[in-house]
């Protein structure tokens, strides 16, 4: 668009910029500025800010990005850039703030009063009058409201200069306590929403396309905020969701529709593990082995221990398997949690004993053969499990000879 400096102040921090006309968008009503480039005879302007001052002027916020600030005087033509995809995010995000005041009231309840709004290209802010938690579920209600008016694709409709009365009884939404002139401009979603406006709006509702609420939360005593993504913004944030959900799923190892059951079970275990059952169960569990749980074996100059605990947590097992690999002595060890449906097993061998004497590996894998599962591990160290429950004694039996053998070998 074509226009004509009127004024232009030049100072070091800023520069200011006023034309006869200006097709940017001054902030007014919660909805940011335009941005975008103005240019001349032998210049460039960048707009970082459009104000409106008392008297209704278009201060044009400035950046000299060619020229010299000595080029741009009274009286010259420029060309106005709006940057046109901004501003599409901008009135995208501002007309869904109508559906959503819309929205709002009939889920909510029509005591809801907007007390705040902000439209950026990239989202959407609206405080409302409310005191207590919008729920989950009246938010996927709202949602779902806007969404429809959405697809309606219903094409907004602008009433310029009608008398405030008048916008008063069609029922007009306004801002409480605000001060409007004599004639108004109002928005209508017809069968839906109506507004007293003086924002940029998309043509049709269609244009908004997908709206996501992101946020709910206090802002003060009785003012609630509700955040939400529109078009792009919207969709990337969906595609954003499903990546996580994905990347979850795979590292808990269930499908989607699993995931909260299962956290809610990790998050129980982890509890349980941090402030129960004993505030140092490993402890116990070696105490009870000291205190003649189990079995010992002798081998030679060596010996096999052998221990079983019902449902004793891997954590807990590792840790007595820790304290005897560095008691003195020769030892292997065989330390059992038996459940219901699952053993789980750790092998090992004393530090002291001259490495190549047993494979714990070897022999875990043995065992959970037996029981039907896997693993194995270091000559060292191994764990092991598996789901044929029954077969335990058997293959704790099998494991034991197995070591027994080696260690008694070891003295020949
Ligand atoms: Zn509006």
């Amino acid at each position: 668009a074509e226009a004509t400096v009127s004024h232009f102040f030049s100072s070091d921090d800023q520069q200011l910029l006023v034309l006869d006309r200006s097709p940017f968008y001054a902030e007014s009503g919660g909805q940011v500025a335009d941005t975008g480039t103005i240019e001349g005879q032998g210049f460039q302007l960048e707009v970082l800010d459009c104000q409106k001052n008392a008297e209704g002027t278009f201060l044009h916020l400035v950046r000299v990005v060619a020229g010299e600030p000595s080029e741009v005087q009274p009286g010259s033509t420029v060309h106005c850039n709006v940057d046109s995809d901004r501003r599409q995010h901008v009135i995208r995000n501002h007309t869904a703030t109508h559906l959503l005041h819309a929205a709002l009231r009939q889920v909510v309840g029509d005591h809801v009063q907007q007390k705040g709004s902000l439209v950026s290209p990239d989202r959407l802010r609206f405080d409302i009058s409310h005191y207590e938690k919008i729920q989950p579920e009246q938010l996927a209600e709202v949602e779902q409201l806007v969404q429809e008016w959405v697809l309606r694709d219903v094409e907004l409709k602008i009433y310029d200069g009608i008398p405030i009365e008048e916008a008063k009884s069609r029922g007009a939404m306004a801002l409480f306590g605000e001060k409007y002139g004599d004639r108004v401009r109002l928005v209508e979603v017809p069968d839906f929403s109506l507004e007293l406006c003086g924002g940029i709006h998309c043509q049709r509702t269609g244009e908004i396309g997908p709206m996501v609420i992101v946020h709910e939360g206090s802002v003060s005593s009785g003012v609630r905020r509700v955040e939400a993504l529109t078009g792009v913004g919207g969709a990337s944030r969906t595609r954003a969701d499903e990546d996580l959900i994905h990347q979850l799923s795979s590292l808990l190892r269930v499908p989607r529709e699993d995931l909260h059951d299962r956290i809610g079970t990790l998050v129980r275990e982890n509890r349980s593990l941090k402030d129960g059952k004993g505030s140092a169960p490993s402890r116990s569990l070696l105490s009870e082995l000291d205190a003649g749980h189990g079995e010992t074996r002798s081998a030679g100059s060596a010996e096999v221990v052998i221990a079983t605990w019902q449902d004793a947590p891997q954590e807990q097992l590792l840790q007595v398997a820790d304290a005897l690999k560095r008691r003195g002595g020769d030892r292997a060890f065989i330390l059992v949690s038996s459940g219901n449906d699952e053993i789980r097993f750790i092998v090992g061998t004393s530090e002291s004993l001259p490495s190549g004497t047993v494979h714990a590996g070897q022999v875990a894998k043995m065992g959970a053969g037996i029981l039907g599962g896997g693993g194995g591990g270091r000559p060292d160290m191994a764990q092991a499990g598996g789901k044929a429950v029954d077969r335990l004694p058997e293959a704790i039996d099998q494991m034991s000879r197995s070591l027994e053998d080696s260690l008694a070998g070891k003295d020949s």
